[in-house]
C-alpha cells in the first residue's frame, strides 16, 4: 500500500478537516502543501529530469531490488529543477510565514532563494546525502529551527519519492527487513497493524514495509525489557510502541478496531494525542529515573 494520487489526497484531507476539528490547523496547513505540490505532481517528471509514468529506471530496480539500498542514495539534486524546487519552496515558506513566529526571517529565505544566495539543490543535495550541518549553519544565519528549514526544503522531493514508493512491489517491502524507509531513507514513526503484523509507514513518503513486531526501528533493540507499548484509554485501535533504550516510538494504527478512518498520508497528523502522550510518559520515567 501506498498514498493514493494527489488528487485523492486533496479531498481526504477536506473531509478530514470536517471530521477531526481538534486537527484544524494542521490539516489545513497540510492541504496548503498539496495544493502547492499539484501541478508538479500532474507532469511525469515529478520535478526531475527522469520520467516516472513508466517502469521505474532498470538501474534504479537494480539498487533497491538486488543492492538493497535506499532510493534516496541512489537520487542527486541535480535531477531536480532547478527553477520548479525554488518556486515550490519560496510558496511553501509563503505559506508558513503566515503561521510561524519567524515569519520574517522565512521571508528572507526566499529572498536568498530568489536572489540566488541560496542555491535550492544545495538544499536537496543536503537532505539526499543525510548533511544535517547544512541546516544548522542556514539555520544559525536566518535564526531559524533547522527542523522547519528541513521541511520547506524536502517539500520538492516529496512528489518524486512518493511516486517510486507506489511503483515499489510487495516481494521487496515485505523483506526489505531494514528500518529505514527503503525510499527516503528516513527513520520511520507510524506503523500501521494489518491480520497481526506490523506495517512501518514512512510519514515523508508513504512507503509501508514489513518489520519485526518485537523490534525497535531505530537502535534494533529486541531486549523485552526495554521495549514497551502504551495504549491510550479513550481511542481504540491506536498504540504507542516505544523503547526505552533510545527513547524512540512508533505510532502504531490497528486497521481493523479503529472508530474513526485514519486515510493514508495524514497519518502523522491525525495522531498527534499520541505524541503528547508518550512524551508525557518519557517525562515521567525520566523523573522516576527509570530511563
Ligand atoms: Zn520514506
Ligand atoms: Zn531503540
Amino acid at each position: 500500500m501506498s498514498r493514493p494520487s494527489i488528487q485523492i489526497q486533496l479531498s481526504e484531507v477536506t473531509a478530514a478537516i470536517r471530521e477531526y476539528p481538534e486537527y484544524k490547523n494542521s490539516l489545513e496547513l497540510h492541504r496548503r502543501i498539496l495544493e502547492i505540490r499539484e501541478p508538479i505532481e500532474a507532469l511525469p517528471t515529478r520535478g526531475t529530469s527522469i520520467r516516472w509514468d513508466r517502469k521505474l529506471p532498470e538501474d534504479l530496480w537494480k539498487h533497491l531490488y538486488s543492492d538493497r539500498r535506499t532510493a534516496r542514495e541512489f537520487l542527486t539534486a541535480s535531477i531536480f529543477d532547478k527553477k520548479l524546487a525554488t518556486d515550490i519552496c519560496q510558496k511553501v515558506i509563503g505559506v508558513i510565514s503566515h503561521h510561524s513566529v519567524n515569519g520574517k526571517n522565512l521571508i528572507k529565505v526566499s529572498d536568498a532563494l530568489a536572489e540566488g544566495k541560496i542555491d535550492v539543490r544545495k538544499a536537496l543535495e543536503a537532505i539526499i546525502n543525510q548533511v544535517e550541518g547544512w541546516f544548522d549553519n542556514e539555520g544559525k544565519k536566518y535564526e531559524i529551527v533547522p527542523e522547519l528549514l528541513f521541511f520547506i526544503f524536502s517539500v520538492p522531493l516529496q512528489p518524486c519519492f512518493e511516486e517510486i514508493s507506489r511503483k515499489l512491489e510487495s516481494s521487496l517491502l515485505d523483506s526489505w527487513w531494514q528500518s529505514p524507509c527503503p525510499v527516503c531513507g528516513g527513520t520511520p514513526k507510524i506503523a500501521w497493524l494489518k491480520n497481526k503484523k506490523r506495517y512501518l509507514t514512512c510519514a515523508f513518503c508513504g512507503t509501508q514495509y514489513l518489520m519485526d513486531m518485537f523490534l525497535c526501528a531505530k537502535c534494533g533493540s529486541t531486549d523485552p525489557h526495554t521495549l514497551g507499548y502504551l495504549k491510550p484509554k479513550d481511542q481504540s485501535g491506536l498504540r504507542v510502541d516505544f523503547c526505552e533504550n533510545c527513547r524512540h516510538y512508533i505510532k502504531v494504527i490497528d486497521r481493523d478496531k479503529l472508530k474513526r478512518e485514519i486515510p493514508l498520508g495524514l497519518e502523522d497528523i491525525l495522531t498527534q494525542s499520541l505524541d503528547k502522550m508518550i512524551q508525557n510518559t518519557f517525562r515521567e520515567m525520566k523523573e522516576q529515573r527509570k530511563i
